[in-house]
């Protein structure tokens, strides 16, 4: 504008001038402007033009009976309120600035008209707006999405609808949720005012006592600010018997004074059920205990009052009861044992087998019995007779096995003492008492076996018949007794002749011993009879009174026959006769022999 107004300052002389001096520059200059003095005049019109609309656009909105804000619609922020608005919604007015009143947010309004934004206008639409007092105003809101002041806006129509919830609304919807909430609950509810009058009821009390409404009321109970709760056996609607606490609670008004009362039922049968078996539970929990006390201390005083060993052990085989005398039989005290495993007191082979019959006692259920001896410190040996029998604990349910020993030591003696007597009568009736070699019956018997025996076995048997010389006169001279000391010392000397286990001698009879030799052929005989002289000589036994020398010698018969069958072994004594006799008759001190074959 201002080059324009320069240029048009100059006179038309210096105008010809110049342009004949730079035209081209000059016709430039001129068009540009030409155009710059065209578009301000076309923008000083525009602006004009939208100012005075706007002034028209302001007046018109700040008179208008309705409601209208015109809100940013970048960031909710109010550009303008008219007078209505700030009637209806507390809007207010500060200089040219215009402000929502302090509960609202600008954040919010963007929040209500973004839905719109895809959209260039909307119209009635229906928005709670909680802009002013308590209660929310229901309201109208139509929008047009326009520019002002050079940012996108939207200018907002309101008008109240005639919904605007009012304090009854909001208590009926209030009353609403409550009722519901009561709907909801399982227990029993109703009101009553002051009268006793019933107010309301919830649908768990309307099912529950249909047709018998009445009866659902419980009078006899106090009402007070404070809780206080009745129990009613009744009858649920399907015939059952049920129990109800029932708490009554005064409803106290604003100011203190009682309005009427709140009472709730609960079903609580189960719960007087549970507790009721708890009870009794609990009652024959304390008779068990009671009676297992009594079982405990009667068991004690068996226990401490038996001098036999009782002990108890578990399934584990740990020791769980036990008096004296059975801990002090394994090397231990009650203390020391209880809780010890049984493996690691006893002595592990002795262990394999009682825990074998311990098995055997569990899985079967029987009672077994065996012997076991101890042996005390002292070095005495105790024999018991040792019970083991399974048992169950009646309260715990475990199994275990009860061990209970008797004394049996004295029979175990006085068995002992029969068997070492009946043994000393076996062998007093096949030994000589005098010398302690084999008997008559002893040899009679032998002799007879292995004559059968030979037989069988077509094997030769020798009979060595050993008669003392002159005996008579040793016993005579000497003595009986002397003659029987002789005769044992003899006898010693014989018995050391024999070597083979199934060679035997006996006394005869009298001064008279026998040698069977078995499977010895006559020649075999021979040998054994100079090992007799020579023994016997060894011995060296004195005899001054003998014919043949002055200690004791011997004549010796040697008869050898291989049997047949049917042949009686009396021949065999017969020819060991015979040859004694013949060596008797040969002056004594040697041997004659006689066989089934030869004779010497
Ligand atoms: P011979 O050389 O001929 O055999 O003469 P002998 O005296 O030995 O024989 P005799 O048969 O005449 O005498 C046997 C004696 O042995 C008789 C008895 O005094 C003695 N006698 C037999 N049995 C016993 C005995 O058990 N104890 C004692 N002390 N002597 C006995
Ligand atoms: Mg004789
Ligand atoms: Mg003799």
């Amino acid at each position: 504008m201002a080059c324009f107004f320069l240029l048009t300052g100059l006179s038309p002389m210096a105008q010809a001038a110049s342009l004949s001096l730079e035209q081209p520059l000059f016709i430039f200059a001129l068009i540009l402007a030409m155009i710059v003095f065209a578009g301000s005049i076309l923008a000083l019109v525009f602006h004009n033009a939208e100012a005075f609309s706007f002034r028209k656009l302001y007046s018109m909105l700040t008179n208008l009976p309705v409601a209208a804000m015109i809100v940013c619609s970048k960031d909710g922020k109010l550009m303008y309120g008219n007078k209505a608005s700030r009637e209806l919604l507390g809007i207010r007015k500060v200089g040219n600035s215009y402000f929502y009143p302090p509960e609202v947010e600008a954040q919010m309004m963007c929040d209500i008209l973004r839905p719109h934004t895809s959209l260039l206008s909307f119209k009635s639409w229906k928005e709670e707006l909680q802009f002013s007092g308590k209660h929310p105003l229901s309201v109208f809101v139509s929008g047009q999405y326009v520019r002002y002041k050079w940012q996108p806006a939207w200018l907002l129509f309101i008008s109240p609808s005639n919904e605007t919830i009012s304090p009854d609304t909001t208590s009926k919807r209030e009353h609403r949720v409550l009722q519901g909430v009561l709907n909801s609950l399982s227990e029993l509810v109703y009101f009553q005012d002051k009268s006793g009058k019933v107010m309301g009821t919830n649908k768990a009390y309307d099912r529950f006592w249909r047709d018998r409404e009445s009866e659902g009321l419980i009078d006899n109970i106090e009402v007070s600010s404070k809780n206080n709760s009745t129990h009613t056996w009744t009858t649920s609607p399907d015939g059952a018997s049920r129990l109800l606490e029932t708490n009554k609670t005064a409803l106290i008004g604003d100011f203190g004074e009682i309005l009427g009362s709140l009472s709730i039922s609960h079903d609580v049968t189960d719960w007087h059920e549970m507790q009721e078996s708890l009870k009794q539970e609990i009652e024959k929990r304390e008779i068990t205990e009671q009676a297992l006390a009594h079982r405990n201390n009667l068991l004690d005083t068996i226990l401490s009052a038996s001098q036999d060993p009782i002990g108890l052990y578990n399934e584990h085989w740990v020791y769980v009861g036990c008096n004296e005398p059975f801990a002090r039989a394994l090397g231990h005290t009650q203390e020391s044992l209880l809780g010890k495993k049984a493996s690691d007191v006893i002595d592990p082979d002795k262990w394999k087998e009682f825990k074998k019959v311990n098995e055997q006692v569990i899985k079967e259920g029987v009672t077994v019995k065996t012997e076991d001896y101890v042996i005390l410190p002292d070095g005495e040996p105790i024999w018991y007779e040792v019970a083991t029998s399974p048992y169950r604990d009646p309260i715990e349910g475990t199994a275990g096995v009860l061990v209970m020993g008797r004394d049996i030591t004295e029979r175990k003696h006085a068995q002992q003492q029969l068997a070492d007597a009946i043994m000393e009568l076996q062998e007093l009736s096949f030994i000589d008492s005098l010398t302690k070699v084999a008997n008559r019956r002893s040899f009679d018997e032998h002799l007879r076996k292995m004559w059968h025996s030979h037989i069988r076995e077509q094997k030769s048997l020798t009979l060595i018949l050993c008669d003392i010389d002159n005996f008579k006169a040793y016993n005579d001279n000497y003595g009986h007794q002397q003659g029987d000391r002789a005769l044992l010392d003899v006898a010693k000397t014989l018995s050391q002749v024999i070597k083979r286990e199934t060679d035997e001698v006996a006394r005869y009879g009298g001064e008279e011993f026998a040698f069977l030799l078995p499977c010895t052929n006559l020649d075999g005989g021979q040998i054994v009879a100079r090992n007799i002289h020579r023994y016997v000589a060894q011995a060296a036994i004195e005899h001054a009174y003998s014919e043949v020398k002055d200690v004791l010698t011997v004549s010796l018969g040697v008869a050898t026959v291989t049997p047949v069958p049917n042949q009686d072994y009396g021949e065999l004594v017969r020819m060991a006769d015979i040859a004694l006799y013949k060596a008797k008759a040969s002056g004594r001190n040697c041997t004659m022999v006689m066989s089934d074959n030869h004779d010497f």
